[in-house]
Parts: structure tokens; sequence; C-alpha cells
């Protein structure tokens, strides 16, 4: 009865400060754990990555997309 993995810890989550359960602490949920997941691993590989950059970029202009990103539709 102890293993409650919806407990409460009587902290608020570190990323938007609602009550932490036990089962993501010190989170409220999956969702605030994988927000601090990805900004640590944001921070950790926050380095020039060029291939990321791009990767960005494409996804931000679609309409300008680099010729070099060849698919089965260019009949190739
Ligand atoms: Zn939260």
């Amino acid at each position: 009865m102890s293993a409650d993995p919806l407990a409460p810890t009587g902290k608020p989550c570190a990323i938007c400060g609602k009550p932490a359960v036990e089962q993501f602490r010190p989170f409220c949920s999956q969702r605030c754990k994988n927000v601090d997941l990805h900004r640590w691993l944001s921070g950790r590989y926050a380095v020039p990555a060029v291939e990321a950059e791009e990767d960005e970029l494409g996804l931000a202009e679609p309409d300008e997309a680099p010729p070099r990103r060849r698919g089965p539709l260019d009949g190739a």
C-alpha cells in the first residue's frame, strides 16, 4: 500500500510547479519528465551541429527544401 505510483511527493514539479508524484518524481507527469529530459539533452548536445541546423531549417521552410533531399517522388 506504500507503493502508490501516483502518491504525492510533497514537492512541486520541477517543470510546471504542480504537485509531483512518486512515479515521475521530481515531476508531476511523464510529459514534464520528457520536457526535462529534452532540455537536458538539448544542453548536452548544444554544439555547432551542422546536421541538426539543416534539419531544423528544412522543417521550418518546407517550400525551400534543399534539392539534395531526393525522394521516390522525384522519379529517381
Ligand atoms: Zn509538471
